[in-house]
C-alpha cells in the first residue's frame, strides 16, 4: 500500500474526502496519495487558526515566539534528511541543491524571522503636543498558497514571518508537491506551537483547496506566489473582502552582457542563472542581452554549459539535473520549443528530450534550449516558459540594453554582467524589477526586499517588508 499525506487541522492528522496521487518526477512513479480537503476541512483549519489565535498561540508573548521560531529551524536541521528525502522524492532535484539551497534555506528562513522580531522596537514620535507609537498587532488569520518549484524554500519563506509576528496560518501547498508542508507540521507541533497556529490543507486551486481558502469570509490575508494568472484569480477572489494580499508571481528576466564582463565569470553564471533548477526558479534568466563584440564568444560557452549537463539518479553526485516537476509541465515547455522553431529562431543547443536509462523513461525529462536570431517580440522572449531555456540577443549601446531588457510586462529580477562599476550600478538601477543583480545571480540577502513589480507581483517580503505585511500597525496619540 502507498503512503497516504494527510491534511493537518488543529493540531491532528485528518483525511480528506478523495485522494490524488503525488507523483516522482524522475520516473514517473507513485510517492503517495494525498488526501484532498474539502470546503468544510478548509473550513475546520480556518476556524482552528482563529481559535488558536484566541487561545493558547494568541498568548504566546513576543519572546515566547522567537524561542519557537529557533527550535523549529533546529527541528528542520534534526529531520534534515527527512525533509531531503521528501523535497527530491516530489521534485527529483538533484540531492546537491537540495542540500545547499531547499532545506538549508528552510532553517535560515525561521532563523531570519526570529531575528527580526527579536529585534524590533516601537515606531514613536514625540512633539511638544503629543506622543505618537505604533503597536503592530498580527493579520490574523493569514492563508498561505505556494508553488512546486522550490517547496520547503518558498513555504518557510512565508511562515516563519507570519508566525514569528503572531499569526496563525493555513497552509495550501502545491498539489505536485504536498509531503514537506506535511512533514513540516511535526516539527512545529514537536517545538511546542500550540494546536491550530499552522494548519496544512491539501487540493488544487478552482474548486478545490485553493479557492475555498481564499474565498473563505474568516481568512484575512493572502500570501501566495506562483504563476501571474493564478495571481489575478486570486485577487478577484479576495476582492469582495478588500483582504491585503502579497503575491510573488512569474518573471521573464533578463540577464545584460557588456564587452567589458569577466566572461569566465559571466558564463558560469548565466549557466547558473538558466539552468539551475531546470530553469524553473522563479528569479531564473531566460532572455540574455550580449554585447555584440563578445556575443559569439558567450554563445558559444553557454551552449557548451548546456551540453555538460547531467541527467539521471538524484542521489547521484554526477547527475547536475533533474526533470521538470510533471509531464503537463514538460508539454507547455515542449509546446515553447515548438513554437521558437516557428518563430525561426536558431537553436544553439538542446531543444529535445534527453536519453535517459531505463528506469528513468516514465519522467519528465527535458533537454536545455538556447535560441538566438528572433526579435524581442517573438513570444520565447516574451512569455514565461518556466525550463532551461534562454534566448540571447546582440546589442550595441547601454541605453538600448536597458530598452530591450525593460521591454516586459513582468518585473520580478535582472543579472548585470560588465567590469565598469559605475555603469554597473546605473544599468542594475535602470532595470525596472524588483531585484537586481550586478555580477552575480541569487546571491541572497534574508533581509533585503523580495519581490516583482507588473505582472511579477504586488509587495514585497523580506525583514522589515514581512513585517509590514504580517502585521496592522494602530498608532495611538497621547495628547501632552
Ligand atoms: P500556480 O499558480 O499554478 O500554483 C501555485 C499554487 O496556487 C498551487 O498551490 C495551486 O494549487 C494554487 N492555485 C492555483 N489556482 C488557484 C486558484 N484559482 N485559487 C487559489 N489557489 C490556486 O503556479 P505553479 O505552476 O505551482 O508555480 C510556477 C509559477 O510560480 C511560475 O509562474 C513561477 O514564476 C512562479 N513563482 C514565483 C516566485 C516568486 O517569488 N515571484 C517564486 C516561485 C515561483
Amino acid at each position: 500500500m502507498s503512503r497516504v499525506i494527510q491534511n493537518f487541522v488543529g493540531g491532528r492528522y485528518v483525511d480528506g474526502v478523495d485522494l490524488f496521487d503525488d507523483v516522482n518526477p524522475v520516473d514517473g512513479s507513485l510517492v503517495a496519495q494525498v488526501q484532498a480537503a474539502d470546503r468544510s476541512i478548509v473550513d475546520q483549519a480556518v476556524r482552528a487558526a482563529r481559535t488558536a489565535l484566541e487561545g493558547a498561540w494568541g498568548r504566546f508573548t513576543a519572546a515566547e515566539r522567537v524561542a519557537l521560531l529557533r527550535r523549529i529551524a533546529d527541528g528542520i536541521e534534526a529531520r534534515f534528511d527527512d525533509l531531503l528525502a521528501a523535497e527530491i522524492a516530489d521534485t527529483g532535484k538533484p540531492v546537491a541543491l537540495a542540500t545547499e539551497l531547499d532545506v538549508t534555506r528552510a532553517a535560515a528562513n525561521f532563523r531570519a524571522a526570529a531575528d527580526l522580531v527579536a529585534g524590533l522596537g516601537v515606531d514613536s514620535f514625540l512633539t511638544e503636543k503629543a506622543l505618537n507609537y505604533a503597536v503592530r498587532r498580527p493579520l490574523g488569520v493569514v492563508g498561505v498558497i505556494v508553488p512546486w518549484n522550490l517547496p520547503l524554500l518558498l513555504l518557510t519563506w512565508k511562515v516563519a514571518p507570519a508566525l514569528a509576528t503572531g499569526n496563525a496560518v493555513v497552509v495550501k501547498p502545491s498539489e505536485d508537491t504536498p509531503a514537506s508542508a506535511t512533514l513540516l507540521a511535526e516539527i512545529i507541533t514537536e517545538a511546542g506551537a500550540p494546536a491550530g497556529a499552522y494548519n496544512v490543507v491539501h487540493g488544487f486551486g478552482p474548486g478545490s483547496a485553493g479557492e475555498y481558502l481564499t474565498t473563505h469570509p474568516d481568512v484575512d490575508g493572502i500570501t501566495f506566489t506562483g504563476e501571474s494568472r493564478t495571481g489575478s484569480a486570486i485577487m478577484k477572489a479576495v476582492a469582495p473582502r478588500v483582504l491585503p494580499v502579497s503575491f510573488e508571481l512569474g518573471g521573464k528576466n533578463a540577464a545584460v552582457v557588456f564587452d567589458d564582463a569577466d566572461l569566465e565569470r559571466t558564463v558560469d553564471g548565466l549557466a547558473r542563472s538558466v539552468f539551475t533548477n531546470t530553469g524553473q526558479v522563479c528569479l531564473c534568466t531566460e532572455r540574455i542581452y550580449v554585447q555584440r563584440g563578445v556575443f559569439d564568444e558567450v554563445a558559444a560557452g553557454l551552449a557548451k554549459r548546456a551540453q555538460e549537463l547531467r541527467f539521471g539518479n538524484p542521489y547521484d553526485p554526477s547527475t547536475t539535473t533533474g526533470p521538470l516537476i510533471s509531464q503537463a509541465h514538460r508539454k507547455k515547455v515542449l509546446s515553447y520549443y515548438a513554437i521558437a522553431e516557428q518563430e525561426g529562431a536558431q537553436l544553439l543547443a538542446g531543444g529535445g528530450i534527453p536519453t535517459v536509462g531505463d528506469e528513468f523513461r516514465g519522467g519528465s525529462w527535458i533537454e536545455p534550449a538556447l535560441w538566438t536570431g528572433v526579435g524581442n517580440s517573438a513570444r520565447i522572449m516574451q512569455e514565461e516558459i518556466f525550463g532551461p531555456v534562454a534566448t540571447l540577443l546582440p546589442f550595441d549601446t547601454e541605453e538600448e540594453a536597458v530598452r530591450l531588457a525593460n521591454h516586459t510586462p513582468y518585473g520580478l529580477a535582472a543579472a548585470v554582467w560588465t567590469s565598469n562599476l559605475s555603469r554597473g550600478h546605473r544599468v542594475a538601477a535602470a532595470m525596472r524589477v524588483g531585484m537586481s543583480w550586478l555580477n552575480t545571480w541569487y546571491l541572497r540577502d534574508l533581509r533585503s526586499p523580495f519581490g516583482g513589480s507588473g505582472l511579477s507581483g504586488i509587495g514585497r517580503e523580506g525583514g522589515v517588508h514581512s513585517l509590514h505585511f504580517y502585521t496592522e500597525p494602530t498608532n495611538v496619540c497621547v495628547a501632552l
